[in-house]
């Protein structure tokens, strides 16, 4: 009987799962995958087998409005009663905060779980969702080591120059600092540029993780030198509905002559801007590539133009650039952002090769022969990169006897 591994993304209204078995030699294969989505209003349970047979596809027996400990008790019976024999080697949980002190994965103890519950001020409205996880787990599955893949951890080692903000130094002591996330999906970008080109991936790469989330990260021999996102999921590049960077003058501005309170702040910066805003039609970028209306077309021309300054600040601090990886569900699939983007940085070296850029097939290269620097489409799995820390961290670990 193979060892399976499962894991969990959760976001502030979905979850991601993913089952992995894995062989005597400890190779990783996913056995299936899906994602429940709408938590709190029109929740749905989507999953498939590896081998593309329908495992759910609609409602979830706690009802639609069910939350994120329902939808991952939902998630754990499909997959024992589809997959009867499984025995999990581990279970492993995407936390979205680590903080400056959880600078690596890590099994999961009391104390472990006890430092997550302290930092949920970091990061009030994916860190609870993500902790519900590990706690339901916990119960279902007491003696199946837990493992926590921190989105931040990537960006760890800096140090106060990389992480400060330009406030007095107390406030880098208290964890007032630059943190950096889409970690995981950074870290599994590098090693598959690795995997596909080891002499780029050892230079100067900037990785553009384009998604309903998006943020960029200057890599330099595989490791996060810089990256747009901050102390919070809210800085550097527009995304589906978060406003990027923003002068703090505007934010005081609206506490002192609009009345804003922290609340009304929060639901501006997090849920009503970004390409949302902008637009004024979606967050989506598939409906405005759709939408005839001019604002689509506007929020998708600003969202482009704020990726190409960021990727020549990102190239200032790397020094130049040897490639640039589009990733992310916008950076996989639109060819359209691509083109705007890369058609604005030849003078980086990037000479862009549309015909390339167009075509809809896997891992690639989209810049053109004999280009200075290359430009790639490779589609992230922050799925499996969880799944190799916990099966990384439950091989080094010390045998553990399994609860009856
Ligand atoms: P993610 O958060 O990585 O799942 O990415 C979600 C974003 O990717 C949404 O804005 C989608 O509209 C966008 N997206 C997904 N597929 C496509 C596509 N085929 N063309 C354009 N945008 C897409």
């Amino acid at each position: 009987m193979s060892e399976h591994i499962i894991t969990f993304n959760a976001g502030s209204s979905s979850i991601k799962f993913a089952l992995f078995s894995v062989d005597a030699e400890g190779r990783l294969r996913r056995a299936a995958a899906g994602q429940v989505d709408g938590l709190g209003s029109n929740a749905r349970l989507a999953a498939k087998a590896a081998d593309g047979r329908v495992l759910h596809d609609g409602g979830l027996p706690a009802g639609p409005a069910c939350g994120h400990g329902d939808a991952l008790a939902a998630i754990l019976a499909l997959i024992q009663a589809a997959f009867p024999q499984l025995r999990f080697a581990a279970i492993g949980h995407r936390i979205v905060h680590g903080a400056a002190r959880h600078s690596a994965s890590t099994l999961i103890d009391d104390a472990v779980l006890a430092s997550l519950h302290t930092l949920v001020p970091l990061a009030p409205l994916h860190l609870p969702n993500n902790i519900v996880g590990v706690e339901v787990t916990r119960r279902a599955f007491p003696g199946v080591p837990q493992v926590a893949c921190f989105d931040t951890a990537f960006h760890r080692g800096g140090g106060f120059l990389g992480e400060a903000y330009a406030l007095p130094r107390d406030y880098f002591e208290a964890g007032i600092r630059r943190y950096g996330f889409h970690g995981l999906s950074y870290e599994y970008v590098a090693g598959r540029l690795a995997e596909l080109s080891p002499r780029e991936a050892a230079g100067r790469v900037i990785v553009a993780h384009l998604g309903n989330g998006a943020s960029m990260c200057a890599l330099r021999g595989g490791r996060s030198i810089d990256t747009t996102m901050g102390f919070s999921a809210l800085d550097g590049l527009p995304m589906g509905t978060r406003c990027g960077a923003i002068d703090p003058g505007v934010l005081l501005h609206l506490l002192q002559t609009h009345g804003y309170d922290a609340a009304r702040l929060s639901d501006l910066l997090y849920k009503e801007s970004g390409l949302k805003g902008l637009s004024g039609i979606s967050h989506d970028l598939r409906a405005l590539e759709a939408s005839e209306d001019a604002h689509a077309s506007e929020a998708i021309t600003y969202f482009c133009a704020r990726i190409r300054r960021e990727a020549g600040a990102l190239a200032a601090s790397l020094g130049g650039i040897d490639a640039l990886v589009f990733t992310g569900g916008i950076g996989e699939n639109s060819a359209r952002v691509r083109a705007a983007v890369l058609g604005g940085l030849d003078w980086l070296g990037i000479r862009f090769d549309p015909e390339a850029a167009s075509e809809e097939r896997g891992d690639r290269v989209i810049s053109a022969p004999g280009s200075p620097a290359s430009a790639w489409v490779i589609a992230t799995d922050e799925e499996a990169m969880i799944a190799r820390h916990a099966l990384g961290l439950v091989r080094a670990a010390p045998p553990r006897v399994q609860a009856a």
